[in-house]
C-alpha cells in the first residue's frame, strides 16, 4: 500500500461495499469477513464457445454481488472498482500463472451512454488491473462505433445481432500478434465479449482472455 493510500485510509477508513461496515485503515479490499463468505464465488473453470481463448470469471450474478454491481453501474458507485479489480487479479493471477499477457482492455461503451454515466465501469477496473497485474492498459485501441439496446432486454438470437459490427480497433499494429486480458464487467451470453474479441482477432490478436467479475449463466 503507497503512502498516499495510508493517509486516505485515515482520512476516509475504508467500508465494506456490501453492508458498510467500517473496516481496519490496512484493508486492500473492501470487503468484511461477513460479507466475503457469502460471496458466490465460482471456482472452477466456466466453458466457453467463440472467438475467446477462455473466459476468467470471480463469481455468479446473484446475491449480494449482483446488488453491488447495480450499485457500481447505475448508482455512482464507482468507488467499487478497486475491490472488483483486486478480486479479478487474485483469480487472473491464479489462472494464468506462466502464461504471458501484453494489453489490458476493457468492453467499450458508447460516447453518449459513457457521458450519460459518467464513467466506463470496465474501463476503471482495467485500469486497476493493469497496474495490479503491471500489464499495460489499452483501451483506446478499441471503440464503440454504434449505439446498441440494452442487452439486458435482448433474447440470444437478439443480442449477437444486435452487437455484429459495433465496435472498431483503432491501432491494430498495436494489437497484432498480442495476447489481450478484455474486461467486462458482467457476462450474460458472452455476445458482447465475443463480438470485440472478433474485432480484435480480426486486427491480428494472437490470444483473447475474457475477464468478468459475475457470470450471470446457468453451467
Ligand atoms: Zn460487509
Amino acid at each position: 500500500m503507497t503512502v498516499i493510500n495510508s493517509i486516505l485510509n485515515f482520512i476516509f477508513p475504508p467500508r465494506c461495499i456490501f453492508c458498510g461496515k467500517l473496516l481496519g485503515v490496512k484493508a486492500d479490499i473492501s470487503i468484511c469477513p461477513g460479507c466475503y463468505v457469502n460471496i458466490p464465488f465460482i471456482n472452477r473453470p466456466i466453458p466457453f464457445y467463440g472467438f475467446l481463448d477462455g473466459i476468467i470469471c470471480v463469481c455468479e450474478y446473484s446475491g449480494i454481488i449482483k446488488d453491488a454491481i447495480i450499485r457500481y453501474k447505475f448508482y455512482n458507485k464507482s468507488s467499487y472498482f478497486r475491490t472488483f479489480a483486486r478480486l479479478m487479479s487474485q483469480r487472473i493471477k491464479t489462472e494464468t500463472a506462466g502464461q504471458k499477457f501484453d494489453l489490458i482492455i476493457s468492453v467499450p461503451l458508447y460516447k453518449k451512454k459513457k457521458a450519460k454515466r459518467g464513467y466506463n465501469q470496465s474501463y476503471l477496473i482495467s485500469k486497476f488491473l493493469s497496474r495490479e497485474l503491471g500489464i499495460p492498459e489499452a483501451s483506446y485501441c478499441l471503440s464503440r462505433i454504434r449505439d446498441t439496446a440494452s442487452q439486458s432486454l435482448l433474447s440470444k438470437d437478439k443480442r449477437q445481432a444486435n452487437v455484429y459490427g459495433a465496435f472498431r480497433v483503432n491501432h491494430a499494429r498495436l494489437v497484432a500478434g498480442r495476447n489481450i486480458i478484455l474486461v467486462d464487467d458482467v457476462l450474460t451470453t458472452g455476445s458482447t465479449l465475443n463480438e470485440c474479441c472478433r474485432a480484435l482477432k480480426d486486427a491480428g490478436a494472437e490470444k483473447v482472455l475474457g475477464a468478468v467479475i459475475a457470470s450471470g449463466r446457468k453451467f
